[in-house]
This record gives C-alpha cells, sequence and structure tokens, in this order.
C-alpha cells in the first residue's frame, strides 16, 4: 500500500480563507487521522504478532482503520463493543460493515482482556499511543514542506481533538503555534491527556475554549448546519462529530484575529457519516 502526502487546499469559507490539509485523501481505505496514528504499524515487520485486540464504540473509526490495518497484515482482529443495537446488526453500515467486511470479529458486552499473549497487540480505544507520534510527525513534515514552498512563517494549524494525540504530536514536531478544541470531554481534561502523554517538559498545544458544553456524540443543530455550509460552500465533505465543533471554535478565533494564515487538518471519519445522518434526518434539520 502507497502512503502519499496529502493534499492541501485553499478554500473560502464565510469571509475567511483558510488551507485545508486533506488528510481524508491520504489513500481510499486507510486515510485521516487514525491512518497516520496506525502508520507505524504499516510500515514496520512485527513477526511474532498474529492478532490485534482493540475496543470502543461500533462506529469508531480506529476501528475501521485497525480492520484495514490487520486486513493488510493479515492479522486476526478482535474487538470489543459494548452493544450492537438490532437495527444496526440488521441494516450494517458505515465503519462498522466496513469493518466487518475486513474481517473483524466482533465480541459484545464482555470484559475487555488485561493480560495478553505474546503474539497479541494491544490497540487503546481511539489510537492515544506513544507509536501514533511516528505517522504524525510525517505529517508535520508535510505541513513544514507546504509552508516553506508557499512562504507561510506565520502560519497556525488548527484541528479538533479528541484524545489530543495528534495535536500534541503535532505540536511537538513542528516549528508553528497548533490550536485545538475539545470535543470529547472538557478542556481540563483534554490537558490532562496532553500531560499523559508527554512527561518531558513541552508546550502543549493551545486550547481554544468553546463558549457552549457539547457532549460527545450528541447531535446539535449547529453542528448540522456547519457542516453543510462548509460543504456547500468549499465542496468539501467534513466528519460530524469533530469538525462541527472544530470549525465553530475556529470561527470565533478568526472573528477576533482575522489576519492569522490557518491550515485546518481534515482528519478524515467520513464513513461514519452516514449512520450521523441518519440520525439527524431522524431530527428532520433537512
Ligand atoms: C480520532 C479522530 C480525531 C481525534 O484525534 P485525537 O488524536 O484523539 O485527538 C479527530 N477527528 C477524526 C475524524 C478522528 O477520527
Amino acid at each position: 500500500m502507497k502512503i502519499i502526502n496529502s493534499p492541501v487546499q485553499k478554500v473560502n469559507f464565510n469571509t475567511f480563507e483558510i488551507f485545508i490539509k486533506r488528510d481524508d485523501l491520504l489513500h481510499h481505505d486507510f486515510s485521516g487521522n487514525k491512518a497516520r496514528k496506525f502508520l507505524y504499524f504499516l510500515e514496520h515487520d512485527f513477526p511474532s504478532i498474529k492478532k490485534v485486540i482493540s475496543h470502543g464504540s461500533n462506529q469508531s473509526n480506529a476501528m475501521y482503520s485497525l480492520s484495514v490495518l490487520c486486513r493488510l497484515k493479515k492479522w486476526e482482529f478482535i474487538y470489543y463493543t459494548d452493544h450492537v443495537s438490532g437495527f444496526l446488526a440488521q441494516n450494517p453500515m458505515g465503519n462498522y460493515k466496513n469493518a466487518l467486511d475486513n474481517g473483524m470479529r466482533l465480541i459484545q458486552g464482555k470484559c475487555v482482556p488485561e493480560k495478553f499473549e505474546e503474539d497479541t497487540l494491544f490497540i487503546q480505544e481511539g489510537g492515544a499511543l506513544k507509536e501514533a507520534e511516528f505517522g504524525i510527525k510525517k505529517l508535520a513534515l508535510e505541513i513544514e514542506e507546504f509552508a516553506q514552498t508557499h512562504r507561510l512563517d506565520e502560519l497556525e494549524i488548527f484541528l479538533p481533538s479528541g484524545t489530543g494525540t495528534t495535536a500534541l504530536f503535532l505540536q511537538k514536531n513542528l516549528p508553528f503555534k497548533v490550536l485545538t478544541c475539545a470535543c470529547v470531554g472538557d478542556e481540563t481534561y483534554l490537558k490532562k491527556q496532553f500531560e499523559l502523554l508527554e512527561k518531558e517538559p513541552m508546550t502543549f498545544p493551545t486550547i481554544l475554549n468553546r463558549d457552549k458544553k457539547y457532549h460527545f456524540g450528541k447531535l446539535y443543530k449547529e453542528f448540522y448546519c456547519m457542516y453543510k455550509n462548509l460543504k456547500e460552500q468549499t465542496h468539501i465533505e467534513f466528519d460530524l462529530l469533530y469538525d462541527p465543533l472544530g470549525f465553530i471554535v475556529l470561527q470565533n478565533y478568526l472573528r477576533n484575529n482575522p489576519y492569522k494564515k490557518i491550515l485546518y487538518v481534515h482528519q478524515g471519519g467520513i464513513l461514519g457519516n452516514v449512520t450521523m445522518l441518519q440520525r439527524y434526518a431522524r431530527k428532520s434539520y433537512f
């Protein structure tokens, strides 16, 4: 599998000009944030490994990317999740369907094991792991090259965070300011995540505050509207979990700092939109 350098595209959104790093276009099967995080496992040999165990939600982007990795590596993939609704089981779609098609073995409602055999690689929910730095460093290099080519010395990078792993390793490997916002948990949780991942003193990414509390995975009208406006104006599809909040926070920042040059990292996750759009359709926002 050949992983390319993802392209950068300049877009106009509302009154702002923003560069978009299209990590959603890394590869048709292995793209976005989780592809960067798992690149280390794709590009190294693990002769003793025969299976991967992970856990989390049944529509997780990490689950899907791991299923691709395991298919390519010919590893068995076992994934623990709390519950699959009857509806989803009968109408498989999104990350869930695609991961099953890649041979994932799903275990429902059971405790996640805590001790593993030598031939097993355990991946923590969401991919908050040290090895993630390998692929994120490559992303940092691509961004630096782009900035040099276009003489953007004052570029600032923005990306919405879950565990904060990507923002942290980007900041560690870039001379530019990395801005982020908390999508899972609050600002305090995100800062704790940074401290857990990096023991050495370093400048952490700058967390921009949300002006309202949002719960991860819940539906918000302003999220759907942001998604739709983005699609209409930029012709790019963004994800429905992280990007809408990311752009709400970024837009507030740009209103106060209109001359900043921003590169926004599109971290993929589009496969998850099918089920999110169905949930939004039931609320009849469109
Ligand atoms: C996982 C993920 C994130 C969050 O990445 P973290 O490194 O956990 O902060 C953001 N966007 C998408 C699309 C993701 O899949």
